[in-house]
């Protein structure tokens, strides 16, 4: 009999989270607005904690979208992305009809690496275009080295897209995850540390960018009592019934964010005294991570040819679900063409690495199940 299936990342409930889609039935706030969508960014608003604004929308992607457009992003320009990331980092670069550039990541955080960058940044003035956004992004819900990388964007004063869809509850010196950009990026996809079935928010330091956001989510309309459009509008604020899940989310998060972290402490303890199986974790203690997605990096040559992939068909086996990390964006067939700066960090993560099931909803009975596989291949 097949046992039931162990996921990498999937959706956990507080409880509360039905309350808040009753309130919005009974009172038949059923749309795209209402005291949950408001309810639900001043949650974020106030854990965040850092004088920043909040527009729920649809996704992280549409949050990615127009946080480029915010940063003044228009066809013909170049921005710069991380290329270990997920793709809903750089497609917005093409919706707008700009260019990606791409840069790799350093080994301590897996995030942007500040070399490369600018790197990538030199020699595009070079060449008579400087590039108009970075977008960095915290892997996995490590945070990425972000005074190093704050330091190189003032340097060219180049603006920040801080992309913290998976690092909601992650830190860096204190300061939470999303509040570091000059525009922060969440998700709240099915598979993030919270979610509201699908949606995401823009992170915004000032209340007019938030209203700007707001306005292109709900269509650009101009204030006049027709419908009247002087700019290109969008269809991506949050439903009622999505925030009111996130509202009862919310009141778990942090408890939520300590259960990923239980089973990151899960596999350090369970690799510990396996040669050659590192356990991707924070490099000091300026970094505090939510582990969205717990990840081993394998050196086959200190496994006896056990690669990720061995591990990865193993654990398939006996129904868990594991996952490579993300394939470098500039190894994509649809973004090979761009230009790509770094030393193949991306690429060795990419090609030794492993995602393991990571969700706050496992149980003990689901760790025994992985503990009893990860034994057995390693021996
Ligand atoms: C999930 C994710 C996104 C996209 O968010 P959606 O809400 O799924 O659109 C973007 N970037 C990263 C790094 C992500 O993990």
């Amino acid at each position: 009999m097949t046992q039931n299936k162990i996921w990498l990342s999937s959706p956990h409930m507080g409880g509360t989270e039905q309350n808040y889609i009753q309130e919005a039935f009974d009172a038949n706030w059923v749309a795209p607005l209402g005291p949950n969508v408001n309810g639900f960014e001043q949650d974020l608003e106030n854990y965040l904690d850092a004088n920043v604004h909040v527009g729920a929308l649809s996704s992280g992607t549409a949050a990615i979208h127009l946080g480029l457009i915010l940063l003044g992003v228009q066809a013909g320009d170049a921005v710069l992305c991380q290329t270990m990331t997920f793709s809903a980092s750089a497609n917005p670069i093409l919706y707008l009809g700009a260019t990606p550039i791409f840069v790799d990541s350093e080994t301590t955080t897996w995030g942007l690496c500040p070399q490369a960058l600018e790197q990538a940044i030199q020699d595009s003035i070079q060449k008579g275009k400087k590039p108009k956004a970075i977008i960095a992004v915290h892997l996995f819900g490590v945070p990425y080295q972000v005074a190093e990388i704050r330091k190189v964007a003032i340097t060219y004063d180049i603006p920040v897209l801080e992309d913290a869809a998976s690092a909601l509850g992650s830190t860096y010196k204190g300061q939470k995850c999303g509040t570091f950009g000059d525009i922060g990026v969440l998700s709240f996809n099915g598979n993030k540390v919270i979610t509201t079935s699908g949606g995401g928010a823009v992170v915004t330091k000032t209340a007019a960018l938030k209203d700007k956001a707001i306005f292109y989510a709900t269509q650009s309309r101009d204030n006049a009592p027709h419908y009247q459009h002087s700019e290109i509008g969008y269809n991506y604020r949050m439903s009622n019934i999505c925030a009111g899940i996130g509202r009862g989310q919310m009141e778990v998060l942090d408890e939520h964010v300590a259960l990923r972290r239980q089973m990151h402490d899960f596999y350090v303890k369970l690799f510990a005294s396996i040669e050659g199986v590192d356990v991707f974790s924070t490099p000091n203690d300026d970094y505090f991570a939510n582990y969205w997605l717990s990840a081993i990096i394998i050196d086959a040559k200190k496994t006896n040819g056990i690669t990720a992939e061995t591990l990865r068909l193993a654990l398939e086996a006996e129904n868990i679900e594991s996952r490579p990390l993300w394939k470098p964006m500039h190894l994509q067939p649809i973004f090979e063409k761009y230009p790509y700066y770094g030393k193949k960090v991306a690429e060795n993560l990419f090609e030794n690495g492993l995602c393991l099931p990571s969700g706050s909803n496992l149980t003990d009975k689901d760790r025994e199940r992985i503990s009893m596989v990860i034994k057995s291949v390693f021996g």
